[in-house]
């Protein structure tokens, strides 16, 4: 007797049985568009889907930002998220940095030195030690009260300190962007005038251009946004316009703007001709022809 349920489902074309999020979406997409793309297209299709599982458990952290104080550390150039402020779940983090780990390596990003040193953090009771480690040596770089003082993280090499770092931006990233939401809505954030993150003091690593021509960098850390001069390195801050070289893909979707002072480059999405937001889990794998026609002409990310 045949099953009509079963044969029913059968004479459809295969379709996920839950909704995709949006960067899926666009990322499978992104696949079929570009199929030379595909290795890391599957690595951030596995990312996409883990964040996804945990998202729905993150809140919303209690942060105190009234005006005074988003004006006092725009004025300072501080940057506002205290390490103790994320909502971290131990349980969760330590599976995110796992699985983070287990998809890097599934994808040859990580070799297996690096997978077992992070693998043991990952066991380790230290971990929310190396996790604060890692996110206050970025946001307090720019505390002056901190300069001359040692993380514990210092001990790592550099190398080790990179690998290392890379993970814990990838598995912190749910915790990080739930708390760029609650600035992001802040109409202050516009008195931020400085390259650094205003939520955790990160560097940008991608830019949008919204279609009033403006450039608004994006946090590699916790992907909040803010506005920046259009023609200045966020690296360096030169700001002289004939030492900027800045070129686009053929479709004009996408811009570089490679510094020649520093000659570190920053990659941007252009909203003017957009038919969807930036994604920076989908824009910046999409970009990777860019890297490397950027790198080609000799400067670094
Ligand atoms: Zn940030
Ligand atoms: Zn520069």
């Amino acid at each position: 007797m045949y099953d009509f349920r079963v044969t029913d489902q059968g004479g459809r074309p295969a379709r996920p049985t839950r909704s995709e999020s949006r960067e899926a979406i666009a990322l499978r997409a992104l696949k079929d568009s570009h199929p030379e793309l595909a290795e890391a297209v599957e690595m951030h299709l596995e990312l996409v889907e883990m964040y996804r599982r945990v998202q729905g458990r993150v809140p919303l952290p209690s942060l105190e930002i009234s005006s005074d104080i988003l004006k006092r550390h725009a004025a300072e150039a501080r940057p506002l998220l205290r390490f103790e402020d994320i909502p971290i779940d131990l349980t969760d983090l330590r599976l995110l940095v796992r699985q983070t780990a287990d998809i890097l390596r599934r994808h040859g990003a990580l070799d297996d030195r690096d997978y077992q040193r992070v693998q043991a953090l990952g066991r380790d009771m230290t971990l929310l030690a190396a996790v604060g480690d890692w996110y206050r040596s970025v946001s307090e770089a720019h505390a002056i009260a901190s300069v001359g003082a040692s993380p514990a993280g210092a001990a790592l090499t550099d190398a080790d300190a990179a690998v290392v770092g890379q993970v814990m931006g990838l598995a912190m990233r749910p915790y990080l962007s739930r708390c760029a939401e609650v600035l992001q809505q802040r109409e202050e954030l516009g008195q931020w005038m400085h390259p650094h993150c205003g939520l955790c003091g990160g560097e940008p690593d991608f830019a949008v251009i919204t279609p009033a021509a403006e450039r608004h960098l994006i946090c590699g850390r916790c992907t909040l946004r803010w506005k920046y001069e259009p023609l200045t390195c966020p690296y360096c801050q030169n700001a002289e316009r004939t030492r900027i070289t800045s070129f686009a893909t053929p479709d004009g979707q996408y811009r570089v703007y490679a510094c020649d002072v520093c000659r570190r480059y920053l990659k941007a999405y252009d909203g003017r001709r957009a038919s969807r937001p930036v994604m920076p889990m989908v824009d910046t794998v999409a970009t990777l022809p860019l890297d490397a026609a950027a790198m080609q002409r000799g400067y670094s990310s």
